[in-house]
């Protein structure tokens, strides 16, 4: 599903991912952990179509087209969907309204049919549910004045509305209690399916609890220092991420 190939990108003229190399199939939970200031919301905003950010040099192919030949939007309509670490608030724009014409625009690409407003509220409903969200957050101003944890909350329900192929969540676990950390891991293990991808970002392990990733990856300094299975979760939340840079220092890693 996609394949990330020697891929360099700079912000502010500072180079910031150096050299990433990934591949996802479909199905695949990936999780990219490291410490703070390591490039991972690099990474996925940079996926994403951030106009921050300056790809400066390798591939990306989804489903074996040239990701960065598509906008932001386009990339979205092809079934990337981004959970931010720190979701924008747009007052003024209602979350239903930015719901149903997020919704609408993806079915119109998809060739399916739209939603009227009458039509959205039954469709909604059924997807605040998954997410344990009260009705009266869809008729809110998007994210305005909403808590860290609500904002999350938010982005795992646009997740389910959208439906999309290659989920990258940045950070969904910041901001987020235990029983809320629950319930969207659980929600977003319900929506996982056999034709999707999740790449899971998070510098704590204990939403891997929930969510098992098939992949952990430790990102610093913009590389990838070690891949392995989820078993590396768990020893990077006893060891901590030290140990994997010396490692890597050695050049024992990988
Ligand atoms: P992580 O998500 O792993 O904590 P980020 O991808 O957010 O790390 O940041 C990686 C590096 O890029 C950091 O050193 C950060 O300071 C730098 N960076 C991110 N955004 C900007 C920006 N707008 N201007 C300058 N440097 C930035
Ligand atoms: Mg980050």
């Amino acid at each position: 599903m996609l394949s990330i190939k020697n891929l360099t990108a700079s912000i502010n003229g500072t180079p910031v991912l150096k050299g990433i190399d990934l591949e996802i199939k479909a199905g695949e939970i990936h999780a990219i952990m490291g410490p703070n200031g390591s490039g991972k919301s690099t990474l996925g905003k940079v996926l994403a179509g951030h106009p921050s950010y300056e790809v400066t040099g390798g591939e990306v192919l989804f489903e074996g087209r040239d990701l960065f030949a598509l906008a932001a939007d386009e990339r979205a309509r092809a079934g990337i969907f981004m959970g931010f670490q720190h979701p924008i608030e747009v007052p003024g724009v209602s979350n239903s309204s930015f719901l149903r014409l997020a919704y609408n625009k993806k079915a119109e690409a998809e060739g399916r049919d739209e939603l009227d407003p009458l039509e959205f509220d039954d469709f909604i409903h059924e997807k605040i549910k998954l997410v344990a969200m009260r009705e009266e957050f869809l008729d809110r101003s998007l994210n305005e004045g909403f808590s860290g944890g609500e904002k999350k909350r938010n982005e795992i329900l646009q997740m389910a509305v959208l439906e999309p192929k290659l989920a990258i969540l940045d950070e969904l676990d910041s901001g987020l209690d235990i029983d809320a950390l629950r319930v969207l891991g659980d929600a977003v293990n319900r929506l996982q399916r056999p034709d999707r991808a999740l790449l899971i970002i998070t510098h704590f392990p204990r939403i891997l609890e929930t969510i098992q990733p098939d992949y952990v990856h430790v990102l610093s300094g913009g590389r990838i220092l070690k891949s392995a299975g989820k078993e590396l979760a768990l020893e990077l939340e006893d060891r901590g991420y030290d140990w994997v840079l010396a490692e890597s220092a050695a050049g024992g890693a990988r």
